[in-house]
Parts: C-alpha cells; structure tokens; sequence
C-alpha cells in the first residue's frame, strides 16, 4: 500500500468506489469520468506503480485481472458486440494515476488507431 495513492485507498476499502467485480487479489470498479457507456478499471489490490514495475512474479496477478475484465465485459453485456482493454504507461501512454489499471470500454464504436 503507497500511502498517497487513490487506488490503494479503494483496495484498502478506505475510498469505496462504485465496485462490479472484487478478489482477494482484484478490484473493478467504475471509472469517475466514464468514456463510453461502460468504462470499468480494473486493479490489483496490491500497488504496483507502473507496467514497467511488473516481474515474473505477476503473472498469474495479470491473467486474473485480464480474466476478470472478460468476466465483468459478460456481465456489462458488450462481449459479443465489443470492447478495449487499454493499459496506459507512463506520460506518453497518458497515464495519470501510478497504481497500474486496465481500462474495459464498450458500449460504442472505437475508432482505430488512438489519438
Ligand atoms: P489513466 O489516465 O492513469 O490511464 O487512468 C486513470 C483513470 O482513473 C481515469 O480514467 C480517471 O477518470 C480515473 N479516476 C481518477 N480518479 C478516480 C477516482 O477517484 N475514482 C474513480 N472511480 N476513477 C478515478
Ligand atoms: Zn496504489
């Protein structure tokens, strides 16, 4: 847990986010300035700053966010039409918040490649 860090702080239960899905390991919940008609970040419990921190040691952590994502993607019902499951890395990524975090976004046509 990093003191100052706003996802910790929801892992932790301290700030209480609007949940879709938690593990022992994983949290989703919705994001505060939603994209698109779904917008969910999923996160590890455990603070991990950037994706350039992850060891081999994460593997399984990465694939249960990732199997997660799919899950909650079921539940929000935009599986079978579509989604993105974006990660944004550091400042030309657009990364704004150092507790790493994967965007699910659906609900609309995304055009390709990003801005
Ligand atoms: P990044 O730019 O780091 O990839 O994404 C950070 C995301 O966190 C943004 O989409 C932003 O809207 C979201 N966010 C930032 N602060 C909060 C918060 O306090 N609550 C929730 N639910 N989302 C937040
Ligand atoms: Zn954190």
């Amino acid at each position: 847990m990093s003191d100052d860090c706003i996802f910790c702080k929801m892992a932790s239960g301290e700030i209480k986010p609007d949940i879709v899905h938690e593990t022992d390991n994983v949290l989703a919940f919705r994001d505060l300035n939603p994209q698109a008609p779904t917008h969910v970040l999923l996160i590890p419990r455990q603070h991990i700053a950037t994706l350039d921190e992850l060891q081999e040691a994460d593997q399984d952590l990465i694939g249960e966010i990732v199997l997660a994502a799919t899950e909650v993607a079921r539940n929000e019902g935009i599986a079978e039409r579509g989604y993105r499951l974006i990660a944004n890395h550091q400042a030309d990524g657009g990364q704004t918040v150092f507790h790493i975090h994967f965007h699910l976004v659906g609900g609309r046509p995304m055009n390709w490649p990003p801005g």
